[in-house]
C-alpha cells in the first residue's frame, strides 16, 4: 500500500472513530438525539461513499502506476532505437536549434552531446549552403516538405574533413497545427558518392572508349586517329597529362607519330629510334608499366632533363598490341606525382588495344592503297601499251584494208576489162562470122530475092485475086487466105534479107505515131484474128510527131508484132502504148541536157524470154524458132532505131510476157 493511501485510510479511521464518539454523545443528550442521529446517518453514508471513492482512487492509482511503468519502458526502448538507429537523428525547434540528437548524429557530426545542446544546426552546414538552409527553415514553418536535401556537413571535432550528407526533415505540429519541432534525418553519403564517382568514371571510360572506337571506325587516316586518341585520353584523366604514341616501322625502328602537351621538336629530338629501358620492358612483358617518378627512376640513362624540362613526373605506358604483336607504345605522363589507379591502367590498356587495331587497319589500308596504286600504274602502263599496239594494229589494218580494196579494185577492173575483152572478142567473132556469112549471104540473097520475089509476087497476086473472088463461105476461102499469108511471110523474109544485106536509104519526115500504129494494126488484123489475139492501143493525148522514115518504122512495128503474134500462138493481148517523157541526155558537146523522148511500147502476154537468152536476142541470126525464123528481125529493128538516133530495149520475164520499147528523140520545135 502506498503512503498516501495509508494516510487516507487513517483519516477515514479517525473519522469513523469521531462518528462513534458523536453517537455516544448523542445517546447522552436525548434532546438533540434525533437530529444528531439524522446527521450522523448522512455522515455515515458520506463516509461510506468516501470509502468507495478511496478504493476507486487506489485502483486508478495502480493503473496509473502501471501505465507510467509502461511509458518508461517505451521511452527507454524509443531512446535505444533513437540512439542506436543507423542514421543520425536530430530534433530541433522550428528555428533549427538542436534540442536532441542520437548517437549516430553525434558520431556523424563528430561532437559530444553537450556540445550539441542548443547549437544552431546551421553551424554544421557548409557555408555555401547557408542561404538555402535558411530558406528551407522559413518554408518549413508553414509547408510540409518532402525529399532529401543534399549538402556538405562540416565536422567540428578534431578538425575533421567535411563530407557529403543528405538531410530529410519532418515537421511536428501541436493540435492547432503550429510547428513545434523539426525532426532531421542525417545520412553520410560519402560511400554513395564514392560509388557514384566510380560509376561516373567507368561511364567516362566507356564513353571515351566508345568515342575512340567511333573515331577509329570513321577514318583510316592514322595521324587523324592518333591525334583524336590522345585528345580523348586527355579528356579522360581529370588532371593535366601529356601523352605520346610511338610505333615500330618496317625496319623495327620506333617512329614518333603523335604527342600531346609536349613540345613536338623536343620530344622527337629526345627519343632515338629504339625504345629505352622502360619501353623495352613494356615490349618484353607485353604489359602496362607504371613509374611513380620518372625523373628519379634509376632506369633513365638518357637525358633526364627532358622530363624535368617538360614537367613530366608519373609514367604509365601500355603496349599497342594486336594479334600478339607489339606495334608500338602508348605513354601517359602526369604533371604532378600521381599513383595510377587500376581503372586508369585498365582504361589505357583498353585504349591501347583499340589504337593497335586502328593502327593495324590503317596500315593494312595503306598497304592496300600502295598495292592499288601499283596495280593502277601497271594497269595504266598496260593500257598504254595496248593503246599503242592497237594503234599499230589499226594502222596495219588500215593499210591492209586499203591494200585489199586496191587489190579488189584492180581485180574488178581486171574482171571488167576481161569481160569487155570477152564481149569484144565475142562481138568480133560474131561480126567476123556475120561479115563472113554476109558476104555469101549478100550474094545468095541477091539471087534468092530475085528468084523468089517474082514467083512470090505472082503467088501473092493470084491468091489475093482468088480470095477477093471467093465468098467467105466458100470451102477454098481459108486455103487461099493461108496461101496469101504464107506468101506474105515469105515475102517478108525475102525483104528482111534484102534489108539486112542492102539496107535502104532512110527518108525522114514528121510522123504521127498514132496514125502509123493504127495502120500497122489494121494491116496485121487478119493475122491477129487467126491467132486469137486482142489488140489494145493506149496513146497519150497530144503526142508530138517524131522525125522518122515511115516505111522503116512500119517495118520495125511489123517485125515486133510478128514476133509477139508468134509468141502468143494460143492467143493473148497485144498492147501498143505511146507516151512522151522528158529525160536526161547529153548534147553534142557532151553536156547534160533535158530532152523529150517518145516511147512506143509493144507489150504481149506471151511466155516471155528467159534471162539467159535476153542478151542474145538482138544478135543477127539468133533465133529460137528452129528453122522457122532467120533470126534477123530484131537486129534489123535495132539498126533502124540507130538510124533514127533512137534505141530499142526489152523487158521480159518468163511467164510474164515481153515488152519492147522504141525510144525516139523528139526534135525541139524552134519558135
Ligand atoms: P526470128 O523471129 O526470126 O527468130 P528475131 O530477130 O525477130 O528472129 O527474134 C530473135 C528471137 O527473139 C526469136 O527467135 C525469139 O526467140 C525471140 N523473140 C523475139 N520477140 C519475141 C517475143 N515477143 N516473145 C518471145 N520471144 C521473142
Amino acid at each position: 500500500m502506498e503512503p498516501g493511501d495509508n494516510r487516507l485510510h487513517q483519516q477515514l479511521q479517525s473519522a469513523r472513530e469521531r462518528l462513534q464518539d458523536l453517537y455516544r454523545r448523542a445517546e447522552a443528550s436525548p434532546a438533540q438525539r434525533e437530529l444528531l442521529e439524522e446527521a450522523l446517518a448522512e455522515l455515515s453514508i458520506s463516509l461510506e461513499e468516501l470509502q468507495v471513492s478511496v478504493e476507486e482512487m487506489r485502483q486508478y492509482n495502480d493503473e496509473l502506476a502501471a501505465a507510467q511503468e509502461e511509458t518508461a519502458v517505451e521511452h527507454r526502448r524509443y531512446r535505444e532505437l533513437f540512439d542506436f538507429a543507423p542514421a543520425g537523428y536530430l530534433v530541433t525547434d522550428p528555428w533549427g536549434n538542436i534540442q536532441d540528437a542520437n548517437r549516430q548524429a553525434k558520431e556523424i557530426l563528430g561532437v559530444f552531446q553537450e556540445y550539441l545542446a542548443h547549437k544552431p544546426m546551421i553551424t554544421f552546414i557548409a557555408e555555401r549552403d547557408h542561404k538555402r538552409f535558411r530558406d528551407l527553415l522559413a518554408k518549413l514553418l508553414t509547408d510540409d516538405l518532402s525529399g532529401e536535401w543534399e549538402t556538405e556537413i562540416l565536422r567540428r571535432r578534431n578538425g575533421g574533413a567535411p563530407f557529403p550528407a543528405t538531410l530529410s526533415v519532418f515537421r511536428v505540429c501541436d493540435p492547432q497545427g503550429r510547428l513545434i519541432r523539426l525532426l532531421w534525418l542525417v545520412r553520410n553519403i560519402t560511400e554513395r558518392k564514392k560509388a557514384e564517382d566510380v560509376v561516373q568514371q567507368s561511364l567516362r571510360r566507356v564513353i571515351a572508349l566508345r568515342d575512340i572506337n567511333d573515331a577509329i571506325m570513321s577514318t583510316l587516316d592514322l595521324q587523324q586517329v592518333l591525334d583524336f586518341l590522345l585528345e580523348k585520353i586527355e579528356q579522360f584523366f581529370p588532371y593535366p597529362i601529356a601523352s605520346t604514341v610511338r610505333l615500330f616501322n618496317r625496319d623495327k625502328r620506333l617512329e614518333y607519330l603523335a604527342c600531346r602537351n609536349i613540345k613536338d621538336e623536343d620530344w622527337k629530338n629526345y627519343h632515338p629510334g629504339s625504345p629505352g629501358a622502360r619501353g623495352q620492358e613494356v615490349v618484353r612483358t607485353k604489359a602496362p608499366l607504371v613509374v611513380r617518378n620518372i625523373q628519379t627512376d634509376s632506369r633513365i640513362i638518357r637525358r633526364p632533363d627532358f622530363y624535368r624540362r617538360n614537367n613530366l613526373v608519373s609514367y604509365l605506358a601500355v603496349p599497342l598490341m594486336t594479334k600478339g604483336e607489339v606495334l608500338g607504345l602508348l605513354c601517359v605522363y602526369t604533371k604532378a606525382e600521381h599513383e595510377f589507379s587500376d581503372q586508369e591502367i585498365a582504361f589505357l590498356s583498353g585504349v591501347g588495344s583499340q589504337a593497335a587495331l586502328a593502327i593495324y587497319n590503317s596500315r593494312l589500308y595503306e598497304q592496300l592503297k600502295e598495292q592499288s596504286l601499283e596495280l593502277r600504274k601497271a594497269h595504266d602502263e598496260l593500257e598504254q601499251r595496248v593503246e599503242e599496239r592497237t594503234a599499230d594494229l589499226t594502222k596495219v589494218n588500215d593499210d591492209l584494208r586499203f591494200e585489199i580494196a586496191e587489190r579488189q579494185r584492180v581485180e574488178d577492173e581486171l574482171r571488167r576489162s576481161e569481160e569487155r575483152s570477152r564481149n569484144l572478142a565475142k562481138q568480133l567473132e560474131g561480126q567476123l562470122i556475120i561479115s563472113d556469112r554476109l558476104v555469101t549471104l549478100g550474094e545468095l540473097a541477091a539471087s534468092f530475092a530475085h528468084e523468089f520475089n517474082n514467083p512470090l509476087a505472082i503467088i501473092l497476086g493470084l491468091s489475093q485475086e482468088m480470095r477477093l473472088g471467093l465468098e467467105r463461105s466458100d470451102p477454098h476461102y481459108e486455103s487461099i487466105t493461108a496461101i496469101e499469108q504464107e506468101a506474105l511471110r515469105c515475102r517478108k523474109i525475102v525483104l528482111d534479107l534484102f534489108d539486112f544485106v542492102r539496107p535502104k536509104e532512110a527518108t525522114f519526115t514528121p510522123v504521127d505515131v498514132g496514125e502509123i500504129l493504127h495502120k500497122t494494126i489494121s494491116l496485121l488484123s487478119v493475122q491477129y484474128k487467126k491467132s486469137n489475139i486482142k489488140t489494145v492501143v493506149d496513146l497519150e493525148p497530144d503526142l508530138p510527131p517524131i522525125f522518122a522514115d515511115p516505111q522503116q518504122l512500119r517495118q520495125v512495128l511489123i517485125n515486133l508484132s510478128f514476133n509477139a503474134a508468134e509468141a502468143m500462138a494460143d492467143g493473148g493481148t497485144l498492147a501498143f502504148r505511146a507516151a512522151a517523157n522528158r529525160v536526161a541526155a547529153k548534147d553534142h558537146s557532151g553536156n547534160d541536157e533535158a530532152q523529150v523522148e517518145l516511147t512506143i511500147a509493144i507489150c504481149d502476154t506471151g511466155p516471155g524470154i528467159g534471162p539467159e537468152l535476153l542478151p542474145d536476142i538482138f544478135r543477127p541470126f539468133f533465133s529460137t524458132k528452129k528453122g522457122k525464123g532467120m533470126g534477123l528481125g530484131l537486129s534489123i529493128c535495132e539498126r533502124i532505131m540507130k538510124t533514127h538516133r533512137g534505141r530499142i530495149s526489152v523487158e521480159s520475164r518468163p511467164g510474164e510476157g515481153t515488152t519492147f520499147y522504141l525510144h525516139f528523140p523528139v526534135p525541139e520545135v524552134k519558135e
